[in-house]
């Protein structure tokens, strides 16, 4: 494979906005592009704003290594097909193959999730640089999780690995988007946060000082948690405790030594959390898979340095995708 210059394009494709950044090696972002999906329009208008975001952040082809694209769901890297992703209302989507063929490129496009990518952008760019084993963990809209195992990225035999945000854990009975009832993101997930706020037995039990409030937001509930507010401290009490359960068993499983904790909601609680969750994972994890592990919350602030990240770890870690750049 011709190595080229060392400059990648990263394309972050989320249920809201796409974000694309032209990136070096050091992480620099020489471009950035930012536009609204509006999903509501359709696939092709969505697949039309992807390359007119494409091309407002491209720059000579020699100089490019290869576009990497990160979207929220199912993807087969291998074939370039986005197999599902609910937020796009995209079903078996062949977008490498449609993206190929509109830029009339040969610059290497590699595909994956959205939360894979950014457990890559931690490894290049964030507080895993030089971790071989540490797990990257999404609070958003949902819960989402990547992971590097032994260097490798972790993905599973359907390329689910790592689903720990439709976990049913006991306690929990709200209604998960997913169909099934106690998943541990109806808890872990700004949406999720916000219902167990304004929960009707919590209603009953627990006094709020923002209970008549009309559209609640997340900040709110954390300003209300810094003055002591009775309610939001129970909530984050829970999160603290599920966030615990859910780190404790990833601890047990993969024994990583890092443990980042990022997107828009994570990164908001982070503070609020971290004392009360690190002292419960202390407690449910055995000594060994505990020691030395660090927990931290994500430095990084672009989701589409994630997507860039692909296109380094398509070329010299993950030998499948250069293969399979080799024989096309
Ligand atoms: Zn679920």
């Amino acid at each position: 494979m011709m190595i080229r210059d060392d400059l990648s394009i990263g394309v972050d494709i989320g249920g809201t906005k796409i974000a694309s950044v032209l990136i070096n090696r050091k992480g620099t972002v020489l471009a950035s592009d930012y536009r609204m999906t509006e999903v509501e329009m359709g696939k092709q208008e969505t697949i039309k704003r992807i390359l007119e975001s494409i091309h407002s952040v491209y720059t000579e082809e020699d100089s490019i290594s290869g576009i990497g694209i990160d979207v929220p769901g199912l993807v087969d890297p291998r074939e370039g097909i986005v197999e599902n992703a609910v937020n796009l209302g995209w079903d078996r989507v062949e977008l490498r193959k449609e993206l190929q063929m509109a830029l009339g490129t040969k610059v290497p496009i590699f595909l994956q999730r959205d939360t894979y990518a950014q457990a890559l952008s931690e490894y290049y760019y964030g507080c895993a640089r030089g971790e071989k084993n540490f797990v990257y963990l999404s609070l958003g809209s949902g819960l989402g999780a990547g992971a590097l195992v032994d260097g490798k990225l972790l993905q599973g035999a359907n390329r689910s690995a790592l689903e720990v945000g439709h976990m049913v854990l006991p306690g929990l009975k709200a209604l998960c988007s997913c169909g099934k009832t106690g998943c541990v993101e109806t808890i872990l997930s700004g949406p999720g946060m916000l219902r167990t706020y304004q929960d009707v037995s919590w209603q009953a039990q627990i006094p709020s000082a923002l209970s008549e409030k009309k559209d609640l937001t997340l900040a709110e509930i954390s300003a209300a948690f810094t003055t002591g507010e009775e309610r939001s401290r129970a909530l984050f009490a829970e999160v603290s405790h599920y966030a615990a359960i859910v780190i404790a068993g990833i601890l047990s499983v993969l024994n990583p030594s890092l443990v980042i904790i990022g997107g828009g909601t994570g990164l908001a609680i982070y503070d609020a959390i971290q004392a009360q969750m690190k002292a419960e994972i202390e407690q449910l994890t055995w000594k060994e898979n505990v020691r030395n592990v660090r927990i931290e919350k994500s430095s990084l602030d672009s989701s589409a340095l994630g997507a860039a990240s692909l296109v380094w770890y398509g070329m010299t870690d993950n030998q499948e995708h250069q293969i399979f750049q080799e024989v096309n």
